[in-house]
């Protein structure tokens, strides 16, 4: 493919860490194959190298996700280590996670870190959600929003972010965004009595566990079509991979994690793949990024990021 346009990188202002493929779930959706089977985690020595490349540039984002990164020893140290630079911290929890043991006090960790969480939630119905994350995430789910709201995650004026992420339930897009954060107000409010600031809706990527699913059911094809028919042009200016870079769990850089979970690292003259260590004080504008037809699951109808839509 692909006629996808050209794209390069702006300036660098997001670190995107993934700190592990182990996850107390295994999604139907899920882009990068995660499970409680997988053993791939990022090590001490990996995370301090984080650190230090932290501490030698000016970021603003310390991004977390997995797998469910809670699940790597690590987690705390890192967050500790970045909130004392005065780095936003976001940590991308499934929820259940929560009450997986060891993780005892994390929610009262995440408050005194003031770590925002950006939480998966696909429906606010418990059949969709059980559907697409596994029997008993629904229920799990509402008790660690409750515990969070409790601890002022979601409240106005308590600056404890909590932020849902919904993505389909099937090979389609998302609702407008902004009538879906509506109806989640609603009905979260009125059914559990839960709150949350914002609600993301991201596209489901055609890659991966999701990939496969669509191929199950034959519509692979439709699906691409569907994103690559749905481009706006307007999406290419704010597309994550412009300022953002993703770490693998050994260190290695991508330019998105959805290049990362296919095996498509970050472009350097004469070098298959760079590490981190390798990219202190090192300028990234202009770099030009990979680009394959999963990109389309990007720049598709309001565009879709880790934050939700682009325009
Ligand atoms: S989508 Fe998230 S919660 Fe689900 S298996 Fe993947 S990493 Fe885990
Ligand atoms: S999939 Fe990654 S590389 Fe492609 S447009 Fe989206 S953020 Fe950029």
């Amino acid at each position: 493919m692909t006629g996808f346009p050209v794209i390069r990188r702006t300036h660098l202002e997001i670190l995107q860490v993934n700190l592990g493929y182990r996850c107390n779930q295994r999604c139907i959706h899920c882009h990068v194959n995660a499970g409680p089977e997988r053993t791939e985690m990022m090590d001490r020595a990996t995370i301090d190298q984080v650190i230090a490349f932290l501490a030698s540039s000016n970021l603003r984002q310390l991004d977390l996700t997995g797998g469910a990164p809670e699940m790597n020893p690590h987690f705390r140290h890192l967050i500790r280590s970045a909130r004392v630079m005065g780095l936003h911290v976001i940590d991308r929890c499934n929820l259940t996670v929560l009450e997986e043991p060891g993780m005892e006090g994390l929610e009262e960790f995440f408050a005194d870190q003031r770590v925002e969480i950006i939480a998966s939630l696909p429906c606010y119905l418990k059949e969709n959600v059980d559907h697409q994350r596994g029997n008993g995430v629904f229920e799990a789910s509402l008790r660690a929003l409750r515990k969070l709201n409790q601890l002022g995650y979601g409240r106005k004026d308590s600056g404890l972010s909590l932020n849902l992420v919904y993505n389909p339930l099937g090979p389609f897009l998302p609702p407008l965004q902004t009538l879906l954060e509506e109806d989640y107000r609603k009905e979260l409010g009125e059914r559990y009595g839960i709150v949350f600031n914002q609600l993301y809706t991201i596209t489901n990527m055609p890659i991966h566990r999701f990939e496969t699913l669509l191929t199950s059911i034959g519509k692979r094809l439709i699906y691409m079509k569907l994103l690559q028919g749905a481009h706006q042009e307007g999406n290419l200016e704010s597309v994550m991979c412009r300022r953002l870079i993703s770490v693998d769990y050994q260190g290695y850089v991508y330019d998105c994690d959805f290049n990362q979970a296919l095996g498509l690292p970050l472009q350097m003259e004469g070098r298959s793949r760079v590490h981190l260590s390798e990219l202190m004080e090192i300028d990234l504008k202009e770099n030009p990024i990979p680009l394959l037809e999963h990109c389309y699951g990007c720049t598709a109808g309001q565009g879709s990021s880790c934050t939700g839509v682009l325009n």
